[in-house]
C-alpha cells in the first residue's frame, strides 16, 4: 500500500554498502549498513558476498528486515559484501530488478548495485540488445553491468575506468568481484558515496556516512566525483578515472530531504544545514504567527530555524506513524478516504486557538500538503502559513529521484497563489533559489535542475512524458 504522503514525496533512489573486512562476517556488517540506509528505499534489499571464487546473493522485496533474517545471512560466508536497499515505482518493482545484478564474465562472476540513473542508458541497451544480448531485467543497472563485463582490461578497476567515460548522468556504483570490492561515483558528484576504514580491518563505502558511522568506521571521506575506490583485503586504493565534472551537480535534495540529518556530505552536516534552510526562509518568507511546527522528520531543523530567526515559539503539532507508509496490508476505503490521518495525528493542544507556521521540504503533487492544512485547521488553528524550504518543483528529475512528471508536478502548472488556493493555507512561501544557496554556503556545484529546469547533463525532455523510460530505471 502506498498512501498519498508516500507518492507526494520525492523517491530516494536507492542506498549503496560495500565492504571488504578481515573476518568472514562481511554480509553481516553489509545488513547492518543497509540497515542504517532504509530510509533511501524501502521496496527491496540484497547483499552479494564474495568468497574469492564464488558470489553469493540473497535479495528479494520488502523492507532490509524483512528480506533478512539469520537462516539467510548464515550461508552468506564471505570477506567481501556489496549491498543495496531499492526504491522503485509499484509495477517496477518485480524480483528481476532487485540489485545487486550478478552475471557470469570469462573473468569470473560480477555483482553490481547502482543508486542513480544514466542518462543515456536506453541507446547502450539497444546497442546490446542489437549485439544479441538477452536482458533479465528492465533495469539501467544490468545494461552497467553488461558493459563493464564486455570491456577489455587486465583488472576490473581498468575496464571501469574505461567504460566509466560513456555513462551520462547519476551512478554511484558498489561492485563486488573475486578478492575485490570496488565504488564508483559519477564525475559530477550527483549522489553521495563515502568512505571509512573499519577499525578491526577492511574498509566501508556507503551512500551516507550514518552507515559508516553505524559500522564503527573511522578516517570517513568522501569518494571523490570520478573517482574509483579498490577495496582489497585490509588495502584501499584509488584512481580517478574521470576528472571531475567543471560544474559539480550534487543533488540539492540531499541536503534538503533524503539523507538523515547526522550525514555529512560536501563537508556540510545535513542536519545544520536543514536548520539553515528554515532561518533563511524566515528571512525571505516571514509570517505572522504564534506557534511553528514542522511537518516530521526531515522538517524538525527548519522548523528549529524558522523559530530561532522569527522569535515565534517551536512545538510538534504532529505525531508521525514511522511505520504505516510500509504496511502490506490495504486499508478500508474509509481508512483510504482519510489518506493522511493515517499517518500523521495532530496534537490539538500545542495548536488550538493559534496562528500556525507549517515548515515543510516540499510540495510535489500537492495532495499532502492540503490534507495537512486540513488536519491543522480541524486541531483549532485560526490560521495556517505554510513555508516551504526549496523553491517549487517545476520540473522532473533525471537523474534517479521518482518526482513525477511534468503533468504531476503542481507548480509546472500553477502559481504560489493558486497552489495556495489549492491546498487552503493562509499564505504560502518557498525559499527562493539564491538564499538556498545561500543558506547552504555555496553559490555553485549543486543540481537545482528540478527547479530551475536548468539540466547539469542534457537530457531528453520527452522522457518525462512517461513516468518511466523502462521500468526500474531508478537504481
Ligand atoms: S533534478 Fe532535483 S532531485 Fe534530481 S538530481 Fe537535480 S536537484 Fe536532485
Amino acid at each position: 500500500m502506498k498512501s498519498h504522503v508516500e507518492s507526494d514525496r520525492p523517491k530516494e533512489e536507492c542506498g549503496l554498502v560495500g565492504i571488504s573486512t578481515a573476518g568472514n562476517d562481511a554480509a553481516r556488517l553489509a545488513f547492518f549498513g543497509l540497515y542504517a540506509l532504509q530510509h533511501r528505499g524501502q521496496e527491496a534489499a540484497g547483499i552479494s558476498v564474495s568468497d574469492g571464487r564464488a558470489v553469493r546473493t540473497h535479495k528479494g522485496q520488502g523492507l532490509v528486515g524483512q528480506v533478512f533474517e539469520a537462516s539467510t545471512l548464515d550461508p552468506l560466508v564471505g570477506r567481501m559484501a556489496i549491498g543495496h536497499t531499492r526504491y522503485s515505482t509499484t509495477g517496477a518493482s518485480n524480483e528481476r530488478n532487485v540489485q545487486p545484478f550478478v552475471v557470469e564474465t570469462i573473468h569470473g562472476p560480477l555483482g553490481l548495485a547502482h543508486n542513480g540513473n544514466v542518462v543515456n542508458a536506453d541507446r547502450f541497451r539497444t546497442e546490446l540488445l542489437e549485439r544479441g544480448a538477452g536482458l533479465q531485467s528492465s533495469s539501467d543497472t544490468e545494461v552497467l553491468a553488461l558493459m563493464l563485463a564486455g570491456m577489455e582490461g587486465d583488472t576490473w578497476d581498468e575496464r571501469l575506468a574505461k567504460v566509466m567515460p560513456r555513462w551520462q548522468g547519476a551512478y554511484c556504483l558498489t561492485i563486488i568481484a573475486g578478492t575485490k570490492v570496488i565504488a564508483a561515483r559519477d564525475p559530477w558528484g550527483f549522489r553521495p558515496l563515502s568512505l571509512g576504514r573499519l577499525p578491526r580491518g577492511g574498509h566501508v563505502v556507503a551512500s551516507e556516512t550514518g552507515a559508516l558511522q553505524t559500522l564503527g568506521c573511522l578516517d570517513i571521506r568522501e569518494v571523490n566525483p570520478g573517482e574509483i575506490v579498490v577495496l582489497q583485503g585490509d588495502l584501499v586504493r584509488s584512481r580517478q578515472a574521470v576528472p571531475p565534472a567543471t560544474e559539480m551537480a550534487r543533488c540539492t535534495f540531499e541536503q534538503i530531504y533524503f539523507s538523515r540529518p547526522d550525514a555529512v556530505w560536501d563537508d556540510l552536516s545535513v542536519h545544520e544545514a536543514r536548520q539553515n534552510l528554515g532561518e533563511e526562509l524566515a528571512r525571505e518568507r516571514p509570517a505572522e504567527a504564534d506557534v511553528v511546527i514542522p511537518v516530521p522528520d526531515s522538517s524538525v531543523p527548519a522548523a528549529i530555524g524558522f523559530a530561532n530567526v522569527s522569535g515565534i515559539p517551536y512545538n510538534e503539532g504532529f505525531v508521525k506513524n514511522r511505520y504505516i507508509g510500509r504496511t502490506f496490508i490495504e486499508p478500508t476505503d474509509e481508512l483510504r478516504r482519510q489518506g493522511v490521518a493515517l499517518k500523521f495525528n495532530t496534537l490539538a493542544a500545542n495548536i488550538a486557538g493559534r496562528r500556525v507556521v507549517m515548515v515543510d521540504d516540499s510540495i510535489v503533487r500537492g495532495t499532502t500538503s492540503g490534507q495537512l492544512v486540513r488536519l491543522v485547521r480541524e486541531a483549532g488553528a485560526t490560521e495556517v502559513h505554510v513555508r516551504i524550504t526549496c523553491p517549487p518543483i517545476t520540473n522532473p528529475c533525471f537523474f534517479g529521484v521518482d518526482m513525477g512528471t511534468y503533468d504531476e508536478l503542481i507548480a509546472h502548472h500553477l502559481g504560489i497563489p493558486e497552489i495556495s488556493d489549492h491546498i487552503g493555507a493562509d499564505s504560502l512561501g518557498f525559499l527562493s533559489v539564491p538564499a538556498m544557496m545561500k543558506a547552504l554556503g555555496r553559490d555553485s556545484g549543486y543540481c537545482n535542475a528540478c527547479f530551475t529546469g536548468e539540466y547539469p547533463v542534457p537530457v531528453q525532455l520527452s522522457m518525462a512524458t512517461e513516468k518511466r523510460r523502462f521500468d526500474g530505471a531508478l537504481g
